[in-house]
C-alpha cells in the first residue's frame, strides 16, 4: 500500500523536479556538473570559506551556507522542501558518524545498511573475504610481525600519519613517537605489499543488474610520492619518514588483459555484499576497491569504499572505458545523475534512496 503511494507521487512529477545536492568538497564538483549534465537543478552545501570553488566553476544553482557541515542536520526541513536527493561522498563520513547519516531524514543515493560494513576495517575483511579477494595479511600483535608492515589509523583521513616498520621495536619506537605527539587513535597493522597501486572506479547499476567499470586511478601522496626524487644516501642522512597524506590523484589505463579478473572481482563484491545484512539488497551506485598490484598479476585488495572516491574527479569528461560504453562524456558524477533518471523514468527511486 505504501509502496503504492510512493510510486504513484513519483510518477506524478518530472524527473526534474528532484534536486541533486551535496556537500562542497571531495567530489561535489564532478558530482553537480554531472548532475546539471543530467537536467537536474544543484545544490551545494558550503561551509563558510569554502564555497569559492563552487561559485567559480558554476555548478550549483543554489548554495545553502553553513558554519560547519555538522549544521546540514539543521538544514533537513529544508531540503526536504526542495525535494534534493543528497549524493554521498568522503566528506560525509568525515563530518557524521554513522547513526547520524543513518538518521538523516533527506533523500539519500546508496544503501546506508552497508555502511557499517565499510567503515570498519575488520567488517571490510569480512565482506572481501567473502567475496574470495586476496587480502594482505593482518597481525594481531606487534610482536608477530614478520616482513614489512603498514600501520594504519581508523577513520577516511586520507592515509594521514600512517607508517612503515619491518620489527615489532620499529613499531613500539614509532608508535610511541606518535602517542607522545597525541596523534594515536585506533590502527591496524597491516602487511605491506609491495607492487603497483591501482585504485578500480566501479559503477553496479541495480536497474540493470550490470557491473560497470569507469575507469581507475592512483593516488599523488606526500611526502611518499617525492621521496624518489631524493638519492638514498640522501634519503637515510635527512633520516627521512614516509608519509601517505593524500594531495590528488593521477589517471591510469589498466593492462587490456587484467580487465577480466577486474570485472570478476567487482561483481563478486557487490553479490557477496548482498548477504552482509540478510536482506539481500546489496552495494549499489559507485564503489572502488583500492588494490596494490604484485608482480604476478595477483591484486591484493586492502580497502573498499562503497561510494564515490576522489579518483573519479579526473574523469569529467568520461574515460578510455566509459566513451565506448557511453559514446558521450560519462563521468561517475553524471552516471549517478543518470541512475537517479532512469530510476525516476522507470518508477523505481525508491529501491535506490535511502
Ligand atoms: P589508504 O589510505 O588505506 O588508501 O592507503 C594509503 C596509501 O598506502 C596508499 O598509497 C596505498 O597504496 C598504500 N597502502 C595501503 N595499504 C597498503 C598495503 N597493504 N600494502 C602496500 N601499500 C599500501
Amino acid at each position: 500500500m505504501g509502496a503504492n503511494k510512493s510510486k504513484k507521487s513519483e510518477n506524478s512529477i518530472p524527473y526534474n523536479s528532484y534536486k541533486i545536492a551535496t556537500l562542497g568538497s571531495h567530489s561535489a564538483i564532478q558530482i553537480l556538473y554531472g548532475a546539471k549534465q543530467e537536467g537536474f537543478s544543484t545544490i551545494a552545501i558550503c561551509e563558510k570559506g569554502r564555497e569559492k570553488p563552487y561559485k567559480s566553476f558554476e555548478v550549483a544553482d543554489e548554495i545553502m551556507m553553513v558554519n560547519s557541515f555538522r549544521d546540514t542536520i539543521k538544514l533537513q526541513d529544508k531540503l526536504l522542501r526542495e525535494n534534493a536527493i543528497l549524493i554521498p561522498h568522503g566528506t560525509f563520513f568525515e563530518a557524521f558518524k554513522l547513526e547520524e547519516l543513518e538518521k538523516i531524514k533527506v533523500n539519500y543515493f546508496g544503501n546506508k545498511s552497508i555502511l557499517k560494513w565499510e567503515a570498519d576495517r575488520m567488517k571490510q575483511r569480512e565482506w572481501l573475504k567473502r567475496a574470495g579477494l586476496i587480502l594482505p595479511k593482518i597481525y594481531k600483535k606487534p610482536e608477530d610481525i614478520d616482513g614489512p608492515v603498514i600501520v594504519k589509523f581508523y577513520g577516511a583521513l586520507g592515509g594521514k600519519g600512517f607508517f612503515l616498520a619491518r620489527t615489532a621495536e620499529e613499531f613500539h619506537r614509532k608508535i610511541k613517537a606518535r602517542k607522545t605527539k597525541g596523534e594515536i587513535r585506533a590502527y591496524i597493522i597491516q602487511e605491506y605489499i609491495i607492487g603497483a597501486p591501482i585504485y578500480i572506479h566501479y559503477f553496479y547499476s541495480p536497474l540493470t543488474n550490470e557491473l560497470e567499470v569507469m575507469s581507475f586511478d592512483k593516488r599523488y601522496e606526500s611526502n611518499v610520492d617525492s621521496i624518489g626524487r631524493i638519492a638514498a644516501k640522501d634519503q637515510l642522512d635527512l633520516g627521512l619518514e614516509t608519509s601517505y597524506n593524500i594531495t590528488g590523484n593521477v589517471p591510469i589505463v589498466v593492462r587490456e588483459s587484467l580487465l577480466p579478473e577486474i570485472f570478476r572481482m567487482g561483481e563478486a563484491v557487490v553479490k557477496a555484499s548482498r548477504t552482509l545484512n540478510g536482506d539481500n539488497k546489496g552495494l549499489y551506485g559507485p564503489f572502488s576497491l583500492e588494490t596494490v598490484v604484485t608482480p604476478d598479476l595477483k591484486f591484493y585488495v586492502f580497502e573498499i569504499s562503497a561510494r564515490i572516491v576522489a579518483g573519479t574527479n579526473l574523469y569529467m569528461e568520461g574515460s578510455p572505458y566509459t566513451m565506448p560504453r557511453y559514446n558521450e562524456p560519462m563521468s561517475t558524477g553524471r552516471r549517478i545523475a543518470r541512475e537517479i533518471k532512469n530510476a525516476i523514468t522507470r518508477n523505481r527511486l525508491r529501491e535506490i534512496l535511502n
